[in-house]
């Protein structure tokens, strides 16, 4: 995945400009900084929630929304974008589930819609995925019947479900009960270290940050302060800035 020289804004409001870093394949990549500096912005541009206003976003090489051509900046088609938006899954902090449907259908919609599984295959896969993340007997539960950290598994398992080559977390413990935020990590934990995934992750757990990824990137005002692995960041870092941020927050 890689930013050229990206600009996000909101009307007046430049909230990312001249953005450029690569993920390799199988990169976990954690994003900190202060609050408003971009880091949520990110990831709802490479799920295609936004798009930029400037500069290219390219997964895996192939443009993501916008190519340029001739010198021009140009729009994708449609069919273009939801090929390739295929390929990322994001949790949200709010879990996101639809509330209508049970924990299995919520898990077979996309498979069976967007990729075409057969209900039976997608189910029998959606069984696995609840096993993996320990709520197998809650298949045919609604979510609002769950707990705030059983429905963020089941949204790890919805987006597991796809098979992504990218998962993108977004504050994925925000919204939990301290007492469960464990569980929730150490589900995402054993998928870091099961699956090749590439992961681009935003989030406030530090020890987490720390043990899942192999690179950490430092944000304020939509810049990369500082870019470095994550003992060095947390150890070491170079950038006040960044010593700033993080004796606030650890
Ligand atoms: P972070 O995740 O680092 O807290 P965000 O990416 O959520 O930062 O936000 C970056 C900036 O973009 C903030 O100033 C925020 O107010 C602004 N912003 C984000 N989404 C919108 C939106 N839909 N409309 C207007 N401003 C937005």
């Amino acid at each position: 995945m890689r930013f050229q020289d990206v600009e996000k804004r909101f009307g007046d409001h430049v909230v990312l400009k001249n953005l450029d870093f690569t993920v390799n394949k199988g990169d976990r990549v954690t994003l900190i900084g202060p609050s408003g500096s971009g880091k949520t912005t990110i990831l709802r541009l490479v799920m295609t929630l936004e798009e930029a206003t400037g500069g290219y976003i390219f997964i895996d090489g192939q443009p993501l929304t916008h190519e340029e051509r001739g010198g021009k900046r140009v729009e994708l088609k449609e069919r273009h974008k939801n090929e390739i938006r295929k390929r990322i899954g994001m949790v949200f902090q709010q879990f996101n589930l639809f509330p209508n449907m049970t924990v299995i259908e919520n898990i077979i919609e996309a498979p069976v819609h967007v990729l075409g599984l057969s209900k039976k295959a997608a189910k029998e896969k959606a069984m696995g995925l609840l096993e993996q993340v320990g709520l197998a007997d809650k298949a045919d539960a609604h979510p609002l019947e769950l707990s705030g950290g059983q429905q963020q598994r089941v949204a790890i398992a919805r987006a597991l479900a796809m098979d992504p080559e990218i998962l993108l977390l977004d504050e994925v413990t925000s919204a939990l009960d301290p007492e469960i935020v464990g569980d929730v990590l150490g589900i995402l934990r054993d998928v870091a270290e099961t699956t090749d995934i590439t992961m681009l992750i935003v989030t406030h757990e530090m020890q987490f940050a720390r043990d899942v990824s192999n690179r950490v990137l430092m944000f304020d005002g939509g810049h990369i302060v500082e870019e470095a692995s994550p003992e060095v960041m947390f150890t070491d870092p170079k950038e006040e800035r960044t010593r700033a941020f993080l004796s606030a927050v650890l």
